[in-house]
């Protein structure tokens, strides 16, 4: 993912990183680790384990243990890259978590962090139950997500303990609206039943009116009326993930004044909640339901050339950022200074064809955005523009940041899985971009279909054993020649992570 990272200093300014004092020149190499290196806790691995994990020639694949069990019997499998970092840079997690009410029903959000682990309770069954219990026990939901490191596994390891903890602060904010509709004041919310000609919207646009002070006073022109803005409540879930990622990437700027997290990672997790499945992805890693043999995709990947119109536009829009090394623009190669005065296609962010230009001088500037595919490359460094982390990458040998244009906001997607009945082969599989670089949506879903469709249904441990099956076919075989897999193709030789989460258990739950 990354090509060239520069030495991971952290220079801490003053007034920028909180408990810093301006004369601090700590090096981050020095600082304590934030969290050691792991696997995932679920995996249970000793300390031999651990230590085979990370072979890079044999690469073992690692599954949960038999007498391990996930929510759901959710299927998990890991396998480590063939050598281009000495550590597994993946990272996972899986909880049922719990958002308690704040206390007192206190108006003023509390940070204080409610989440209970409860992944110790078998399958997680009857958690997500709407009835008394539960409303003194808080609102459950089921969490799984991965994490893709790059240039250190400090930022996955941070993000694999932690994203979670600020999913549930941010859901404690609402978690009265969303657990109780009918409580919701309607003309704040838009509540779905309010409708237009109700006492409750006439005084909502009346209030509107007297905000903007028109009055209906006589003689005055008549009042332009705005209806407030109907809010779903999904959309409250959604901006909850939302501002989860931007909590936890403004943590891991914030700690790295005193720890040691190297690198940045993509993050995708995927939540259950009160009968949706929602999926936030930022980054490369994909999550796809299979649901009778069609595939429904759940995340886009966010890339070079995915977001190029975004980072062109930033580029534009703020050139102090291209430090007068780099162009916003693209061309179909390199621009070469004896082409100075000659036409070249080229495109800018308001375009997705291409068009002549006359070269200039500032053409000869390297591009923003370079190379194609898995090659592509924002500022020559860095093949992914959303995640956590990287506050400190920079351009080689020079002082451009890179952070500015990369976004830690997800992409948010919902299934309403309690519309569907799912069979015991409807999954939605989740798996880190080691899986899909070589493997496609529909070779996935062959392989999971087939498979499950030949394991004994009652065996809970078949979802574990259809992920380790993913991950064998993605690796392949080491031969003479590298790592092969299905018709002599180059294997995965990138971590690759894979859950498989069976849908049935949420029809229960719904
Ligand atoms: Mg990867």
């Amino acid at each position: 993912m990354l090509t060239r990272v520069k030495s991971a200093v952290a220079h801490f300014m003053g007034g920028v990183m909180a408990g810093t004092s301006g004369t601090e020149h700590l090096h981050g190499a020095d600082l304590p680790l934030k969290c050691p290196y792991a696997r995932p806790d679920f995996l249970a691995l000793s300390p031999d384990e651990m230590e085979c994990s990370a072979d890079h020639t044999a690469r073992p694949i690692l599954t949960l243990k038999e007498t391990r069990r996930l929510a759901w019997a959710t299927g998990y499998a890991e396998v480590i890259n063939a050598g281009k970092s000495a550590l597994n840079e993946d990272q996972a997690c899986c909880e049922v978590l719990t958002v308690k009410r704040r206390p007192g029903g206190s108006s003023t959000p509390s940070r204080a962090l409610t989440a209970k682990r409860r992944s110790s309770l078998p399958n997680g069954e009857g958690l997500g139950r709407r009835d008394g219990s539960q409303e003194t026990a808080g609102l459950v939901f089921h969490y799984w997500a991965l994490f893709d490191g790059h240039a250190g596994s400090g930022a996955a390891l941070v993000a694999s303990k932690l994203l979670h903890r600020h999913i549930v602060a941010q859901l404690q904010e609402v978690v009265e609206l969303v657990r109780n509709p009918a409580s919701l004041p309607p003309t704040v919310l838009g509540e779905e039943g309010e409708q237009k000609g109700t006492p409750a919207a006439h005084r909502a646009l009346t209030r509107a009116a007297s905000l903007r002070g028109a009055t209906g006073t006589p003689g005055s022109p008549a009042p332009r009326f705005f209806a407030e803005k109907r809010v779903p409540h999904e959309s409250l879930v959604v901006g909850a993930l939302e501002n989860a990622f931007k909590e936890m990437d403004a943590q891991i700027e914030q700690e790295k004044a005193m720890f040691n997290i190297s690198g940045g990672c993509t993050a995708l997790a995927a939540m259950f909640l009160l009968g949706k499945l929602y999926v936030a992805n930022a980054g490369d890693s994909r999550a796809i339901i299979i649901r009778n043999s069609e595939i429904i995709p759940m995340s886009t990947e966010f890339t070079p050339e995915s977001e190029r119109q975004r980072l062109q536009f930033m580029g534009f829009m703020q050139p102090h950022l291209l430090g007068g090394e780099f162009t916003h623009l693209e061309f179909p190669r390199r621009v070469q200074r004896k082409e100075i005065g000659k036409k070249m296609l080229y495109r800018d962010f308001t375009m997705t064809g291409w068009a002549y230009k006359t070269i200039n001088d500032e053409d000869l500037r390297f591009p923003l955005i370079y190379g194609e595919g898995k090659k592509a490359r924002v500022m020559a460094t860095i093949g992914v523009t959303r995640g956590l982390g990287d506050h400190d990458l920079k351009v080689h040998d020079s002082n451009i940041s890179i952070k500015p244009f990369l976004s830690c906001c997800p992409e948010v997607k919902v299934y309403n899985l309690s519309h569907y009945e799912h069979g015991a082969n409807d999954v939605l599989v989740m798996a880190t971009d080691g899986l899909w670089d070589v493997l496609s949506n529909e070779e996935v879903m062959e392989s999971v279909t087939s498979f499950l469709a030949n394991c004994d249904p009652d065996d809970l441990h078949r979802y574990t054993m259809a992920a380790q099956d993913l991950v064998m076919r993605a690796r392949g075989v080491l031969r003479d020649c590298g790592w092969r897999i299905t018709n002599d193709r180059l294997g995965s030789g990138d971590d690759i992570s894979v859950y498989i989460i069976p849908l049935m258990y949420g029809n229960r739950q719904a």
